[in-house]
């Protein structure tokens, strides 16, 4: 590998200095080096002991950590964001262990999705009609506590093997499925693989002429943002159109490191989303996520989905009551740009996929008159008087809120009839 010896990357003073203060025998270059910062990930209770002051309970769990669960791993880059004396820090809360990770509440099942009933070869979940999920490694440059994947992430799967043998039969699969139109690239995060093995993926799904689409899921550009190397992302960019999912967290990812990695994926004319799990104590506020969503928009990236916390073993501490997820949802909607608002969704157990939730009661139509509660909970008429003209034939779907969300309200027509919620 090319070594320059100058930094080729951003680096914020805070990292400056956790590198002079724990590596000070390695250079700004080494940091900007992605396979320096995967090298030198903290792994265990010892490597953690020396640069934060760990609670008790993060002790206990370090030492109990069990093999069903995946590893611990934190990339300086992500440690350096860290607060090293608070463990209630947002960021440590999602990478460091604590006892409540080791209890199992009866709900909570090492696949909650159901993808093992959908994969139609190893690593590759066709749930959906016209697109698939395909797992294409297990590793991840970090890993959260959380994690959907917690069964298959950061061990030796075969499931997730990032092997030739395996990815060819998942090709395979596609190639011979001209329904699939759209291929979600995630694991493991893809972007953790060389270079070499990603372009051997996109190219192998490029001359798949089926396929409208390729998507990246990944938390990369926020844990090991120095991994969007410069050839990276002319290899990116010469796949079209090739689309990412950023898995973002907190507003305190987005330092001048993953804003440069977001700014050059952006300026490939990589269109960006994001996605965000919602966590209890780490980013349940509204002025957090209001705070994350326009750290993302003004990033050019477009938040996607919010996810109601999977049902994995040992996530009952993340989870919030999926109404606190619908309250925040409400401070969001109307309330700022539209683009800035994600799905909040539930991913539904038993292969129910993702189902989005809308906050406000559900509609009610009074006769042809539609009853709408705007986003100050005002209560908004629209004659919704074609279903009349079709002759009643169409009864009033009873409840579809999403089909409400997309409707247009004309202020003019809305007279108030009832009071806020
Ligand atoms: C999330 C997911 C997709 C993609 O869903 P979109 O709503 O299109 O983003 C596809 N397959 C599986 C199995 C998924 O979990």
């Amino acid at each position: 590998m090319r070594r320059s010896r100058r930094a080729n990357f951003p680096i914020s003073a805070a990292a400056r200095e956790f590198l002079g203060r724990h590596f000070p025998e390695h250079s700004l270059a080494d940091w900007c080096d992605w396979h320096w910062q995967l090298r030198h990930r903290f792994r265990r209770s010892a490597d953690l002991n020396d640069i934060f002051q760990l609670s008790s309970d993060e002790r206990a769990a370090l030492t109990l950590l069990e093999s069903d669960k995946p590893p611990m791993g934190i990339t300086p880059h992500y440690a350096a964001l860290m607060d090293p004396s608070n463990p209630h820090d947002p960021l440590r809360r999602t990478h460091i262990p604590v006892p409540p990770e080791l209890e199992t509440a009866p709900e909570e099942i090492p696949d909650p999705l159901g993808e093992q009933h959908r994969t139609v070869a190893p690593g590759l979940v066709h749930r959906y009609p016209d697109r698939v999920l395909f797992l294409a490694t297990g590793h991840c440059a970090t890993y959260c506590r959380y994690c959907t994947r917690s069964r298959i992430v950061g061990r030796a799967s075969d499931e997730v093997a990032n092997t030739r043998a395996r990815w060819d039969v998942a090709l395979d699969y596609i190639a011979a499925h001209p329904v699939i139109r759209d291929v979600l690239i995630s694991g493991g995060d893809p972007l953790t693989l060389e270079d070499e093995p990603l372009g051997y993926l996109l190219e192998r799904l490029g001359r798949i002429p089926h396929l409208d689409m390729v998507r990246i899921g990944t938390k990369v550009p926020m844990v090991l943002p120095m991994r969007i190397t410069r050839a990276l992302v002319k290899q990116l960019k010469r796949f079209r159109p090739l689309w990412m999912s950023i898995h973002c967290t907190h507003p305190t990812e987005l330092g001048p490191e993953s804003t440069e990695a977001l700014s050059r994926l952006a300026d490939a004319g990589v269109p960006l989303g994001s996605q965000t799990v919602l966590l209890r104590g780490v980013n349940d506020t509204p002025d957090t996520l209001k705070r994350l969503m326009h750290g993302l928009l003004k990033r050019r990236v477009r938040p996607y989905y919010l996810y109601q916390c999977d049902l994995i073993p040992g996530s009952a501490h993340f989870r919030t009551p999926v109404r606190v997820g619908l309250d925040l949802i409400g401070t969001l909607r109307g309330f700022t740009t539209g683009y800035g608002v994600p799905n909040y969704v539930v991913d539904a157990p038993d292969n129910g996929g993702k189902i989005p939730l809308l906050p406000g009661p559900p509609p009610q139509w009074d006769q042809d008159t539609l009853l709408l509660h705007n986003y100050e909970g005002r209560i908004c008429q629209y004659p919704d008087t074609a279903a009349a003209k079709d002759g009643g034939s169409l009864p009033p779907p009873s409840s579809s809120a999403s089909r409400v969300a997309t409707s247009t309200v004309k202020p003019g027509l809305s007279p108030e009839v009832g009071e806020a919620r």
